[in-house]
């Protein structure tokens, strides 16, 4: 050590220079941190674009994956609660093919969960027009969990919803006790069987799993942000959730250049 520098001076020196060479670990990042999910994902990413070559959204999207990841590593805060507010996120079909590549073993869908948990947390989601469609998925997957004890139930299908899936299936859902019945399912019979009717007793349970797990508080999260967001565009709940469900603007897919 030179005469003119103490120790202490020295390591000072050192740590500013630590300070202004690397961006500093925000707050946002910190929570990141904590979620098992981008433990799991993100070990070190070389920016190799692997996981974008091998990625089916990033065929349709404007979506790369790899710049997700890139993000995240880098820890600036301000890049984070970008991508928390942007469609980005949410383009991911959590297909995992990105995680069977890599040559580093990250996880480019398991560090998208974790932000998709964070913007929901944060209301962020509310900010973006994909982001903002986890309300109608939230509502109605839930809605079906907790109702009638399944994800999707064909009881809960309107064919006007879904006029793109064609004739057969508008005649399919008209006639589906038939149908389901010739399929070999139980459709709302008791005992067992596919499509069963689920006992409340099962559904209380599911209920009780929701409210211990952090589901309810959830759900009434996602519920509490798209209210404020509602009203900041000035509609109603069932014109919130009309539009957060059908509305889907230009500029989302790559083949729109
Ligand atoms: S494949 Fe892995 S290492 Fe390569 S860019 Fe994607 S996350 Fe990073
Ligand atoms: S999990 Fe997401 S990022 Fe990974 S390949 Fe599938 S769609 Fe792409």
């Amino acid at each position: 050590m030179g005469k003119g520098v103490s120790f202490s001076g020295f390591f000072y020196i050192c740590s500013l220079y630590v300070y202004v060479s690397f961006p500093k670990m925000g707050k946002l990042y910190d929570e990141l941190s904590q979620d098992y999910r981008l433990k799991e994902g993100l070990k070190t990413c070389i920016n190799c674009g692997t996981c974008t070559a091998i990625c089916p959204a990033a065929e349709f999207y404007k979506y790369d994956p790899r710049k997700i990841v890139d993000t995240v590593q880098r820890q600036d805060d301000e890049e984070i609660e970008a991508l928390l507010k942007s469609d980005t996120i949410w383009y991911c079909g959590e297909c995992m093919s990105c995680m069977t590549r890599c040559p580093r073993k990250n996880g480019a869908g398991l560090v998208i969960m974790a932000l998709r948990n964070l913007a929901a947390k944060k209301g962020y989601f509310t900010c973006s027009e994909k982001g903002r469609q986890l309300y109608p998925l939230t509502k109605a997957l839930n809605g079906n969990v907790l109702n009638l004890g399944y994800c999707v139930h064909p009881s809960t299908f309107a064919y006007a919803d879904h006029p793109e899936s064609g004739p057969v299936f508008e005649w399919v859902l008209a006639h589906k006790e038939d149908v389901y019945a010739r399929l070999g399912a139980n459709y709302q019979g008791d005992g067992a069987g596919a499509l069963r009717r689920i006992p409340q007793e099962d559904l209380d349970e599911l209920k009780a799993i929701y409210d211990v797990t952090g589901g309810t508080e959830r759900l009434e999260t996602v519920e509490r942000f798209s209210k404020a967001k509602a009203e900041e565009m000035g509609m109603t709940m069932e014109e919130y959730l009309a539009y957060t469900f059908s509305h889907c603007s230009p500029g989302h897919f790559n083949d729109e250049d």
